[in-house]
């Protein structure tokens, strides 16, 4: 059995802010048909995790984490959910709190997670041949497991799901972290601080990303958040897999939050878009299209061009719903747009995945206009639901969503290039001109409900990663 042991801040089902959880909680469940080979996930364990999964925690023992001079007690518990093992890492100091992230000592949290999770290696019923790190909460595990080699051989990857947050703290904490000489430094130092992402940009085996565009993009310094030499560096070793969902968990025919199953058939769509207006207390407008946001509430998501051209867009005839939770000047705006648009707009400014899935299910468009975008896994949910994605071609947006072209029929969505409001106002008016055509609509949507993204063959890219690095793992 060859062993590879994921390392994350969050995970579905047991804890998610965005993507990231997504993508840890379903690329184990779709490697799993690959069986000469075990996936397990190691998590921190957080107070705000559900009883539900609490509950069924197994206890497996506590031992001593050495943050440089001090020491700080782990305890590791285990679950298995749907045949995959789940270890979590508990420290009441650093996890009982409320929310998962958005703290100031947000890094001495991960650095000490990092340093439980190679320790727990001992402990542990399972040896790993590659260690795969996701984003820079697990920096400083891919850094120290290069560094410690705490098991002979084995190897790490490090994913890149938002290059944005790298996990960046005052170099001087350097002797209260860590207790290596200090010719360690220079791997983990970026520009004068000490620096998670680079960390493992640095000491990891592999370093992959979650779409080929934003793989080219981060060797740029428009995307890179000023890392582009140590990308150009590792250039070689870096590589783009596109992120799947799971099909089967965001399925419009199955899924339990919606109040009307479908497969593609539109009226069905408009009774779940009738039954959440009632709810939200939207008045539903039969020729109106329905256009939604969901999203957390912050720039990369191209909220600065929204606040442009809204109140004009909002002259056609058109409804729009936002769900999301973010920054006070993006909850602010929207609030006000609902307030001022009382019969059109509703702004829903909470996290709620059920009200999410009823507003995929619920709409024709879905919105996503980011600055950047490393993936994007909103608009395949999208697609999911048959709900038209608009996009700006970046990242992931681009590798997945493909303009609509009346002289071909082909493209599965709308998209504009330049970060430009006027821009984003053209393509609008266009899905509207292109909503009120039914025979290009009727094409358009024929493309939608043939888009899938699917784990299938961005799963087995990783396989080949995983035998590339350690060629004595065969997989079946
Ligand atoms: P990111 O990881 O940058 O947040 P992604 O598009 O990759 O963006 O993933 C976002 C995920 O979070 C999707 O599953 C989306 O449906 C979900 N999501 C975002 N905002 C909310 C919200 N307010 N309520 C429920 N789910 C949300």
């Amino acid at each position: 059995m060859n062993n590879i042991l994921f390392v994350a801040s969050e995970c579905t089902p047991f804890i998610k802010t965005g993507g990231l959880a997504d993508v840890v909680g379903s690329l184990p469940q779709a490697l799993r048909q690959y069986e000469k080979q075990e996936v397990r996930v190691i998590l921190p364990l957080y107070d705000e995790m559900d009883e539900e999964w609490k509950d069924q925690l197994e206890y497996l023992c506590s031992f001593d984490v050495q943050l440089g001079w001090r020491t700080q007690e782990a305890h590791l518990f285990t679950l298995t959910y749907n045949k995959i093992i789940y270890y979590f890492i508990s420290n009441d100091y650093y996890f009982t709190r409320k929310g998962i992230y958005g703290y100031y000592d947000d890094g001495e949290r991960f650095v000490f997670f990092s340093h439980a999770v190679i320790e727990s290696l001992k402990y542990i019923d399972y040896k790993p041949q590659i260690l795969h790190g996701h984003d820079w909460q697990t920096g400083i595990a891919i850094a120290l497991a290069n560094i410690l080699q705490p098991i002979k051989n084995m190897k790490t990857i490090f994913t890149i799901h938002n290059i944005k947050y790298q996990g960046v703290m005052p170099l001087d904490i350097y002797e209260d972290f860590f207790r290596m000489g200090r010719e360690h430094i220079s791997g983990l130092e970026w520009d004068g601080m000490l620096n998670c992402l680079k960390s493992a940009l640095f000491h990891a085996d592999k370093i992959t990303t979650v779409s080929p565009s934003y793989a080219d993009e981060i060797k740029d310094p428009y995307y890179s958040e000023g890392l582009h030499p140590m990308l150009l560096n590792r250039a070689d070793d870096l590589v783009g897999v596109i992120n799947g969902i799971d099909t089967r968990e965001y399925n419009p025919s199955s899924d339990p939050s919606i109040f009307m199953n479908y497969r593609s058939a539109r009226s069905k769509k408009r009774e779940n878009r009738m039954h959440l207006q009632q709810q939200i207390g939207l008045s539903y407008k039969e020729e109106s299209p329905l256009y939604v946001i969901i999203t957390r509430l912050v720039e990369q998501k191209g909220l600065h061009l929204v606040q442009h051209i809204l109140d004009e867009f909002l002259n056609q005839d058109i409804q729009f719903i936002v769900l999301g939770t973010g920054e006070k000047e993006f909850e602010g705006y929207f609030a006000d747009i609902a307030y001022r648009y009382p019969e059109k707009a509703a702004a829903l400014l909470t996290f709620d995945e059920g009200l999410a899935r009823q507003l995929y299910a619920s709409a024709d468009f879905f919105l996503m206009p980011s600055k950047f975008e490393p993936c994007g896994l909103s608009q395949l949910i999208a697609l999911q639901y048959k709900t038209v994605p608009i996009v700006r071609e970046t990242g992931g947006l681009k590798d997945t969503i493909h303009p609509y072209n009346e002289l071909t029929g082909d493209g599965n969505g709308f998209s504009f290039t330049n970060y430009n409001a006027h821009d984003l106002l053209n393509v609008l008016n266009y899905s509207l001109e292109i909503f009120n055509n039914p025979s290009e609509w009727q094409q358009l949507l024929k493309n939608v409900n043939k888009s899938q993204f699917s784990w299938k063959e961005s799963a087995h890219q990783y396989v080949t990663i995983y035998e590339s690095l350690s060629p004595e793992l065969v997989y079946g």
